[in-house]
């Protein structure tokens, strides 16, 4: 007989890890206890010395599937108890704390249930189970159990109370678990006044989405606004009224035959589509789909059915529509919306229908974005689905608070080697996501005991991120990092890869700002996390009227054609007064000025579509990738070098400075030549990653590893033209992997940086 004292810690709460233990331990004769605590997971265990060896090996091997053991403690007991029998006792709570799962996809056996109509969750939208459902966005304390989630409101009646005491039931100790008697419930009402409940609120949305209405949605981590996406006219009107007049809007399927009619899907895409997370994927459209009312490009981002609330507001009974656009309700203008009275008045104008319930949202969580990028995810937007998991780093960085940047805010927190990435955010521009930004960071502290001991934080003195940060530091009298956005952006790559020394870096991006007070964004880099030199760049662009040109990119059009030594400005889209009168701003004294690939986007766009106004940072740069005849350079009969423009380079403080003026007097000329928008989008997009080739065998003849990095390869012709490139020219290339390639990646690279530099 042996007797031992064990610690389990990773991933064990809320994903079915006791009970697993209870079976397991009934196999193996195994007697004693388990208990959750703010750690993990403890238990005292006796039994036959080869019985408990099986038991710890079957604990290792083949753990529940929603588990991630870090690591597993045992201690030897000399004092034998003799228990005779197996429990679960109750949670204990002390100092340190756990991990907490993300919310998981409904599983195949509820979804099973949840259409069966003998079954008595027959239609309930609550339905889930120890391998499914709520987690992150209904818990309010450590650890797990459910009078610490939102579904305290909702006490068990018998039937349910006795599955969650059943070992053998799916539902042993399934905190959420709940039923259509005891648990929360759907409702819906609209603008004339219907109001249904149960199963006729779904039929009741149904019939609203069949009728072109708009429905407000809401969901395990926030609302959304959906409505019929094969309906022009119920598109177009819930664009007017959301003020999103281009922006592509992600859809839902019914199922992933559904998915299958629409786009074209790799295996790996139907992985991702069907993983746990259930994230938005961009898809590549099928030739026949007519679907450009929902997106410009040839993507399309697309989800299934994640909650049984939503796979009863898809399926077929009440005749609705089987592709339903569901997009955030959150807008720029009010970008939080938790409350079911927040969610009616501010959705009134734009909602016809509602289809709410009352669980409570205790933590937002905003949908995920990816794509497939060489047969693994490649993320734009982490958060439903992984947040609040943490990521492994390599090495202590316990206390360490990045902040992150200003648009996809974001911070990263240490914890021992632990990193808790935020949910999304959203651009940090207001008062409200700003205070969503710091209620989400007292959460993340508050769960995961997380006290700061340094703070890191952007160069920019504007960003809501930095004056936190900067605040925060003088209240608790700590010491404070503020590192350049592009270098945190390489570091972030570098961390992404586990790689630790010296790094080439292409970082391209929007806006940052640079040590000189300029703005960034078409940086070459070399360094590590303890320092960085910038090498190479781009040449600076004039922004006339600042910020107004982020919007008005035919601004940027002119400033490019103007420094190019055109001076036929019929190419510009802007009437001639406008241009006679920015012209005059057009010197570094009286224009900001960008070395930033972003805004070169910009202003090719304004030339090439003949443009003026965009509606999104971002948009334009989409737009010429969608341009382009093929996704990527691979579909390409000619190699990119002979598609580029001439390359012309110049130094300048040491830096080998990428000449845009030939390229825009190439691009000029082929505009008078009537040659097509897409030709050209093409050829600017194969000179970018020519010139990123050449920078690289100019200053990268070590071959030290190269990352690439920033919002700009966000763009798969890019991220794959110029990843191809350097490795057939010997170059070893790494992309992310794990976090974000904007600015939502940020903080990551700040903490890595601070990692290094914190005052010992
Ligand atoms: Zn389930
Ligand atoms: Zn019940
Ligand atoms: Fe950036």
């Amino acid at each position: 007989m042996r007797c031992i004292h064990i610690l389990i810690q990773g991933i064990v709460q809320g994903v079915g890890f006791r009970p697993f233990l209870h079976r397991l331990a009934e196999t193996h004769q195994i007697y004693g206890w388990v208990r959750n605590t703010s750690v993990g997971l403890e238990g005292i265990l006796e039994g036959e010395n080869d019985a408990l060896k099986q038991f710890l090996l079957e604990l290792e091997t083949s753990p529940p599937p929603l588990s991630f053991i870090e690591k597993i403690d045992i201690f030897p007991i000399k004092n034998f108890v003799r228990y005779t029998e197996f429990t679960i006792r109750e949670s204990h709570v002390s100092a340190g704390s756990t991990l907490i799962s993300p919310d998981i996809a409904i599983c195949p056996e509820c979804a099973a249930e949840l259409f069966t109509p003998s079954n008595r969750r027959y239609r309930y939208p609550f339905i889930n189970c120890t391998n499914c459902g709520p987690r992150y966005t209904i818990i309010k304390a450590l650890p797990y159990d459910r009078k610490r989630t939102v579904m305290k409101e909702f006490p068990m009646c018998d039937d349910c109370k006795r599955e969650y005491d059943d070992i053998h039931d799916r539902r042993y100790h399934a905190q959420p678990d709940c039923c259509s008697t005891c648990g929360p419930q759907v409702f819906y009402f609209d603008t004339k006044s219907n109001e249904k409940t149960k199963d006729d609120a779904f039929s009741a949305s149904q019939t609203l989405l069949n009728m072109g209405g708009i429905l407000a949605v809401k969901g395990i981590g926030g609302f959304h606004l959906a409505c019929d996406a094969n309906n022009v006219d119920a598109v177009t009107r819930l664009r007017q009224r959301k003020h999103r007049s281009s922006k592509p809007l992600a859809i839902m399927c019914r199922s992933l035959e559904v998915v299958r009619r629409i786009c074209n899907i790799t295996q790996t895409e139907e992985q991702l589509l069907l993983s746990p997370a259930h994230p938005i994927v961009l898809l590549s459209k099928r030739k026949k789909t007519k679907l450009s009312h929902l997106s410009f490009s040839s993507r399309l981002g697309v989800m299934l059915p994640y909650t049984p609330l939503h796979m009863l507001l898809m399926d077929q009974t009440y005749g609705g529509p089987d592709t339903i656009v569901l997009t955030s309700a959150n807008s720029s203008e009010c970008p939080v919306i938790l409350d079911n009275m927040e969610a009616i008045t501010k959705l009134k104008e734009i909602a016809d229908g509602f289809l709410l319930h009352n669980r409570v949202i205790q933590n937002r969580c905003d949908d995920s974005l990816l794509m497939e990028w060489e047969k693994k995810a490649y993320y734009f937007r982490k958060s439903r689905g992984y947040a609040p998991y943490p990521l492994l780093f390599h090495q202590n960085v316990d206390g360490i608070f990045a902040m992150g940047a200003e648009q996809k805010a974001s911070f990263a927190l240490g914890r021992d080697f632990h990193v808790f990435l935020s949910p999304h955010i959203g651009d940090m521009k207001n008062a409200e996501t700003f205070s969503h930004y710091k209620s989400t960071m007292e959460t993340y502290q508050k769960l995961f005991c997380l006290k700061p001991s340094l703070y890191v934080c952007d160069l920019h003195p504007d960003y809501l991120s930095t004056q936190e940060a900067m605040h925060a530091a003088k209240e608790w009298n700590l010491p404070l990092i503020q590192v350049q956005h592009h270098w945190a952006h390489m570091a972030s790559c570098m961390a992404d890869n586990a790689l630790h020394s010296s790094c080439f870096g292409i970082i391209w991006d929007g806006t940052g700002l640079g040590t000189d007070g300029s703005i960034w964004g078409g940086e070459f880099l070399i360094g590590d996390y303890q320092t960085f030199s910038r090498i190479g760049s781009i040449r600076p662009i004039l922004l006339p009227g600042a910020d107004k040109a982020i919007q008005e990119i035919g601004r940027i059009a002119l400033a490019l054609i103007h420094d190019a030594g055109v001076t036929d400005l019929t190419v510009v889209p802007l009437d001639s007064d406008k241009c006679n009168l920015l012209i005059r701003l057009l010197s570094p004294t009286l224009s900001p000025k960008a070395s930033s690939i972003g805004r070169l986007f910009d202003g090719v766009c304004a030339l090439i579509l003949q443009k003026s106004y965009v509606d999104y940072e971002g948009e334009a740069a989409a737009r010429i990738e969608s341009l382009s005849p093929v996704e990527t350079p691979d579909s390409l009969t000619q190699p990119l070098q002979k598609l580029s423009y001439p390359l012309h380079f110049y130094m300048e403080h040491e830096m080998r400075i990428f000449d845009t003026r030939p390229m825009i007097l190439n691009i000029y000329q082929d505009l008078k030549q009537n040659v097509s928008a897409s030709h050209i989008a093409l050829r600017f997009m194969a000179t970018l990653c020519c010139m990123a080739l050449d920078q690289c065998l100019f200053f990268n003849q070590k071959k030290l590893p190269v990352v690439l990095s920033g919002g700009v390869f966000q763009n798969r012709f890019l991220l794959s033209g110029i990843t191809s490139l350097l490795r057939n020219s010997g170059f070893t290339v790494y992309t992310h992997r794990q976090v974000s390639t904007n600015d939502e990646g940020i903080c990551f690279g700040q903490l890595a940086i601070a990692q290094k530099k914190k005052p010992q």
